[in-house]
């Protein structure tokens, strides 16, 4: 809640909102017993987690800007692009990694006594696919989701790690973390020209990781479809010829329609069908193992109906998207350069 500056849409509003979501549609521990379970208490990720993905010049000069940002209230780190850090940043990144790494343990504990162990959801922030192994970009200061994966590989074994990035952005942290790891998949999608302008089709990976990242620019009002479309023709083929240890998803809810920094057009429904397919997938190639890491998401509204509508797809529970969703605010979707977009990921994966 420290981790916060007025007007900002990466705001500490963010996670309560879903929280007050989940609780409004009856989807908290409280109405769900232990179908739905709250991990309450978790460690700070250590410095070493973070050093698994981060330099430790960035870890350290990070915990120094602590004291700068005590006398100044808000400080923006140097290099970051538009990151602000407050006196309380660093020790709440820390809780957030921490957070990932808990469900990591939690997932993979429950993964040993049942086929379909609940999939994790990571309510954090600030959110992390930005962040690039030297320093905070972008709204996020530790990537998250690589620190979970680095540690899924060193703590559980999980060799090979599938990550998902549905953010509208592109996840550019995650993908320079693993560009060259032959054991980590990367798939993103995002819209074309949208910031940071990186996640072009030629970045497929270097040396050993070469094929081993997917990045695939939409163009702006793709929505469900499109969607629905890659999650049948690219995302479960890449998966099931990788054959992940584990599926992690960079969960950005920007791409929503209503979302104000971006222009796709996705829906609450949309979100639900990536939930429950994704949940799927994991139980078809990994043992059911799959944890969500909320990255973006700024219109608060869609933000948190659209995570609550994920937990309902989790459930096994039909999607209430029909209530939030207005058709009237969706346009047809650019279906004919979407098309070209699939067909050309396809052939740079021979997919
Ligand atoms: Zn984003």
């Amino acid at each position: 809640m420290g981790h916060n500056k007025e007007a900002h849409p990466e705001s500490h509003f963010r996670v309560p909102a879903i929280v007050n979501a989940l609780e409004k549609l009856e989807l908290s521990p409280k109405f769900r017993g232990s179908n739905v379970i709250e991990l309450e208490t978790f460690k700070s990720a250590s410095l070493d987690d973070i050093a698994s993905v981060h330099t430790r010049a960035y870890v350290s000069g990070l915990e120094k800007a602590m004291d700068e940002a005590s006398q100044q209230g808000i400080i923006f780190i140097e290099g970051s692009g538009p990151t602000y850090a407050t006196v309380d940043t660093f020790q709440e990144s820390l809780v957030a990694a921490g957070a990932g790494i808990s469900l990591i343990d939690s997932v993979v504990a429950q993964s040993k006594i049942s086929k379909s162990p609940p999939i994790g959801f990571a309510l954090i922030r600030p959110p992390g696919h930005h962040a690039i192994p030297k320093g905070p970009m972008g709204f996020c200061v530790f990537g998250n989701i690589a620190i979970a994966a680095r540690y899924a590989q060193r703590v559980h074994g999980l060799k090979r790690v599938f990550i998902i990035d549905f953010d509208v952005h592109h996840g550019n942290g995650t993908n320079d973390a693993f560009y060259e790891d032959p054991d980590i998949f990367f798939l993103s999608t995002h819209q074309d020209g949208s910031y940071p302008g990186t996640g072009k089709f030629d970045e497929v990976g270097h040396g050993d990781g070469e094929g081993t990242t997917l990045n695939l620019p939409l163009p702006g009002g793709s929505g469900d479809a499109a969607m629905r479309a890659i999650f049948d023709e690219i995302i479960v083929p890449c998966a099931q010829r990788f054959k992940p240890d584990i599926i992690l998803v960079s969960a950005g809810y920007d791409a929503h329609v209503l979302d104000p920094l971006a222009s796709l057009q996705f829906t609450t429904g949309t979100y639900y069908m990536l939930a429950s397919n994704i949940q799927q997938l994991a139980k078809d190639v990994c043992g059911g193992r799959c944890v969500f890491f909320l990255e973006g998401g700024y219109n608060l509204d869609s933000l948190s109906y659209s995570v609550a509508d994920s937990f309902r797809a989790f459930l096994g529970e039909p999607s209430l998207a029909s209530e939030f969703d207005n058709p009237a605010f969706l346009h047809e979707e650019p279906s004919t350069r979407v098309r070209q977009a699939i067909q050309r990921v396809k052939q740079v994966h021979s997919l």
